[in-house]
């Protein structure tokens, strides 16, 4: 595949304060620029998830870098498996990985890996007949990894598809493997922090990791203390008023991550921008741990539509869990109010 290393390494160093590159890396890529050693090959595999985090660098568009994901995997980094973006397919795309698995390469893996069943739940490819499963290329492949990096909650720490009950008993990468990883989590996982992460990489810098193994200069704030929100009176029911959503459930005051400030989607919105709650997607025991995402605090008998103003009944603060409608002192719905919708939309 052509290489277009000095675009990528342009982008990135132009981009520096985008991708939150620290400066030491940006002197890095600038000497890497004027050498001319090749890149070494990514091998991306596709374990238990639902593509989300390709999709989402998919979403990946710029000006003065690479054009889109196509022009950053294929012609930028030298991609040479990826189930979902490749052109080659059966036979050649295998020999295509096996080839790339003798020589230098970056391990990036997006989705949990089953371990039940000695892994059959999960088949990534075939090798002379042999059908390799998610659990056995992980296995193998990240011991000769020059870094293995974990893409999205799935892949870091069991995500979704290792949520309660886990009858194929998935697990993160780093516990399949026995192979330290760089978890790179969200669900999906932000296009700006999988190439952030991997021009570090390539700069020959490992970033700083926080105890969770994510990067440190991504991962080390909370969504809380950057969200514009965060002076504001709290706001009782979702869609309805402007201010604080942790008494719905938001959980910005226990995640990590730069939302707020980086946004989605080309820089479109994020959660709590969109009138959502933050659920955590970016923390190791998400979902389970942090479920229910939406909680009810308060009693809704009293909702007082015009003023958007609740009259709490009976010293009525909360029950801490969701679909309740309040705790003690919490009145009876009355026919036609705001609780049974609401309590329809948590069960
Ligand atoms: S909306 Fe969420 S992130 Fe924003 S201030 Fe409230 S709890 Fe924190
Ligand atoms: S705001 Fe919270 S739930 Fe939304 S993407 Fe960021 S970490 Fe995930």
């Amino acid at each position: 595949m052509q290489i277009h290393r000095r675009e990528f390494l342009k982008y990135c160093i132009g981009s520096a304060a985008a991708l939150g590159l620290p400066l030491s890396v940006v002197g890095k890529l600038q000497n890497a620029l004027a050498a001319d050693a090749p890149l070494p090959k990514v091998i991306w595999l596709n374990a238990a998830n639902c593509t989300g985090c390709t999709v989402s660098l998919a979403n990946l568009f710029s000006d003065s870098g690479p054009a889109d994901v196509a022009d950053l995997l294929i012609n930028t980094i030298d991609l040479a498996f990826h189930p979902t973006l490749m052109g080659a397919a059966g036979d050649l795309a295998v020999a295509q990985l096996l080839e790339a698995s003798q020589g230098s390469y970056i391990l990036a893996i997006e989705g949990g890996i089953p371990r039940a069943f000695n892994g059959h739940t999960c088949m990534l490819y075939t090798n002379q007949g042999h059908e390799v499963t998610a659990l056995e290329a992980v296995s193998s492949l990240a011991q000769n990894a020059a870094c293995v990096l974990a893409i999205g909650t799935c892949a870091s720490y069991g995500g979704i598809p290792g949520g309660d009950p886990n009858p194929t008993d998935i697990v993160s990468v780093s516990a399949a493997s026995g192979v330290s990883t760089i978890n790179i989590p969200g669900c999906p996982s932000h296009p700006d922090w999988i190439v952030s992460t991997i021009a570090q990489l390539l700069a020959g810098n490992v970033p700083q990791l926080d105890s969770s193994s994510r990067p440190a200069n991504l991962f080390g704030r909370k969504i809380h203390e950057r969200c514009p929100r965060e002076d504001d009176d709290e706001v009782h029911t979702i869609g309805l008023g402007y201010g604080c959503l942790e008494e719905v459930g938001c959980k910005g005051e226990k995640t990590r991550a730069d939302c707020p400030t980086r946004l989605w989607n080309s820089k479109t919105n994020w959660c709590v921008g969109a009138g959502s709650i933050c659920i955590a997607c970016t923390e190791r025991g998400f979902p389970d741990n942090f479920s229910p995402f939406y909680e009810l605090r308060y009693s809704y008998t009293n909702y007082q539509k015009d003023s958007h103003e609740l009259v709490v009944g009976g010293g009525d603060n909360g029950s801490g869990g969701g679909g309740g409608g309040g705790g003690g002192g919490a009145e009876t719905p009355r026919k036609g109010s705001m609780v049974p919708i609401i309590n329809l939309l948590l069960k």
